[in-house]
């Protein structure tokens, strides 16, 4: 392979993993509309869950006030206390901003001072650290109180379960959605700004050739950018009216949400 047949096959590459983003990237929006009402559950959830912390933060405290005296091989009952600070630290950010460190974005416009950034910085690592440092202390505790061992696994506990519920379940449901559309496997259901019926149907259809769907700056892509699959005689391929080509089946399911091109969001019912 010569030097700039290197460099072209980069830039291909480099315009294809472009272009895979940014499908993904608008079904993922797509996935986050249609299952708006899912994201509120989990919401709810979420929100249930943070006022049940709350709950077992108190009640930690009450653990904590009654056998901070307890013998102890490690400092099991200043973690409890901490974290009672670091979840009162963060439920007043925007207080302890605003007066301590005489910062308000609504005066101050949204350009954080370094002092800030510093003190979301800590206090963000201060609430990712913890569970850390608590389950490593816990595992280490042979000489403890029970009740103290119980307050810290019961917050840690809690804390994977938000973490779960918050990051882990809503990334997992999106990427699992998304898997299954591109493989055709689900249908997205028809939204309000849906293509309007048969438009698909008024798309030419592009013979698949194997020297044109080169990936060159003058050919077509090698593969369809939805699924992500090469092209073949196996399956219809169209062109949009801006030029681009996906499979039929790919871009009859991305009308069913949209009327514009998935790569550059032109119109593809060929109205401007
Ligand atoms: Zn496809
Ligand atoms: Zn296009």
């Amino acid at each position: 392979m010569s030097g700039s047949d290197a460099t072209a096959s980069l830039a291909d590459g480099d315009v294809r993993r472009e272009a895979s983003a940014t499908v993904r990237a608008s079904l993922a929006q797509v996935i986050e509309v249609s299952f708006a009402r899912c994201n509120r559950v989990v919401m709810c959830l979420a929100l249930l869950l943070a006022v049940g912390l709350m709950v077992v933060v108190v009640w930690a405290e009450l653990v904590y006030s009654a056998h901070e005296e307890d013998y102890c091989d490690e400092p099991l009952a200043e973690m409890l206390r901490l974290i009672f600070l670091i979840i009162i630290i963060q439920s007043l950010q925007k207080t302890i901003m605003r007066h301590c460190l005489c910062y308000d974005m609504a005066q101050d416009g949204p350009v954080e001072p370094c002092r800030v950034k510093l003190f979301r910085c800590l206090s963000l690592l201060a609430a990712l650290v913890w569970p850390l440092v608590a389950g490593w202390m816990l595992m280490n505790s042979h000489d403890c109180s029970r009740q103290l061992q119980l307050a810290v696994a019961v917050i840690i506990g809690y804390y994977v379960t938000l973490v779960a519920v918050v990051i882990i379940l809503p990334f997992l449901f999106i990427s699992v959605m998304l898997c299954l559309i591109r493989r055709g496997v689900l249908a997205l259901p028809r939204m309000p700004g849906a293509a309007p019926e048969g438009s698909l149907d008024q798309l030419p259809v592009i013979a698949f050739e194997p020297a044109r769907f080169n990936d060159e700056p003058s050919g077509l892509p090698s593969c369809c950018a939805v699924c992500l699959d090469p092209f073949n005689q196996q399956k219809e391929i169209v062109q949009t009216p801006c030029g681009h080509v996906f499979h039929k089946r790919c871009l009859g399911g991305w009308m069913q949400v949209a009327c514009t091109c998935p790569l550059c969001r032109s119109d593809v019912t060929g109205n401007a």
